[in-house]
């Protein structure tokens, strides 16, 4: 029988609880294999793991609840659901409906009708804020250029996955907006598909990322960049570093042996060219050293059995019984 886990990850969103719960079952009633909810909450100061409980009292033990100690953040959480998760088939979304359950099992069946291993929700039309709307475009269209996998939505949440492929890939930092990228590195970038789904505004709650994300999200891409660049050998990313500078250390030093020789000028005292070297130099240490330091925390969690989060409630592995079967 086909198995789906949901995965939701959740930060403050008590009132959303009950109608995502619900929704999610009246989109899945007719859905022709077993299925499971995975909630996580992320350390919500709210009544967001109280109404969980209360509406696995309503709905059943399909409704599985995944504790963190903290806030450890979307990516973190949405780790801790998709480790949980037991389905063959796996999809994430937002707990605060912005996306809709609705297009859980048609995306489903394209992803199987179109043989791929993930397929990405599009958010064509998008209730946000138009300025994050804007930003947001313009990094996907970055995020598109720099890795090569040319999606128009990286960000949206809704996504479903065959778990074999998800689950080999460990989430990190804010790297969820990514998650496309790194499947590409475990299968191929024709696997990867998308799909337009409907969006809607915010109904409770509110948001918990301003305009500051999509910078971040452009500082992360460059990380995202060097490491599919020189993940495998880090050594040549020093090494063209090393040979462009030596490069420009050389023609320099021509430069200044001509002005020296040929026109006889006085050298040793060119403040500006100065300063425009050190700047130079000490940018470009800067930016090694973030990229080896980046390197490094990959491969601590790559080799490391560390995860981003904590668990507060051991969860329950395979039990026939916890799933909902309509
Ligand atoms: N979220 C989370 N931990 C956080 C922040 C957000 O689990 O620290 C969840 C949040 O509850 C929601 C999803 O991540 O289900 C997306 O967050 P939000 O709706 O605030 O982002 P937006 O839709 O505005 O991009
Ligand atoms: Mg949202």
């Amino acid at each position: 029988m086909k198995s789906l886990s949901i995965v939701v990850p959740m930060y403050k969103e008590e009132d959303s609880v009950f109608p995502l719960v619900e929704r999610v079952h009246e989109s899945l009633i007719n859905y022709d294999g077993k299925w499971e909810l995975v909630c996580v909450d992320d350390g919500s100061p709210d009544g967001t793991v109280a109404r969980l409980k209360q509406a696995q009292d309503k709905w059943g033990d399909h409704l599985r609840v995944v504790e963190l100690q903290r806030n450890f953040g979307q990516t973190a959480a949405m780790q801790a659901g998709i480790d949980a998760a037991r389905g063959e088939i796996i999809a994430t979304m937002d707990g605060d409906l912005q996306n809709d359950p609705a297009d859980i099992q048609r995306m489903i069946t394209e992803m199987e009708e179109r043989d791929l291993d993930m397929l990405q929700g599009w958010r064509k039309k998008r209730e946000d804020e138009s300025t994050r709307k804007f930003f947001s475009r313009q990094a996907n269209k970055m995020i598109a250029k720099v890795t090569g996998v040319k999606l128009h939505d990286y960000g949206c949440s809704l996504k479903v996955y065959r778990a074999s492929v998800i689950k080999q890939i460990r989430l990190f930092g804010e790297m969820h907006r990514f998650i496309p990228v790194w499947v590409a590195s475990v299968t191929k970038p024709e696997r990867i598909g998308e799909t337009v789904v409907d969006h809607h505004a915010r109904q409770f709650g509110e948001s918990k990322y301003g305009l500051s994300r999509t910078f971040r999200v452009i500082l992360d891409l460059l990380v995202v960049f060097f490491f599919l660049r020189f993940k495998a050998r880090p050594g040549h990313f020093f090494g063209y570093l090393g040979l462009g500078m030596g490069v420009m250390g050389s023609l320099i030093m021509t430069w200044l042996i001509v002005v020296k020789i040929f026109l006889g000028e006085d050298i040793g005292s060119r403040p500006l060219f100065m300063v425009g070297i050190f700047l130079l130099v000490v940018s470009l240490q800067f930016i090694t050293t973030g990229v080896l330091a980046e390197m490094m925390s990959r491969i601590f969690f790559e080799t490391s059995n560390t995860r981003g989060y904590s668990l507060r409630e051991h969860v329950s592995d395979e039990e026939e019984g916890q799933w909902f079967n309509p």
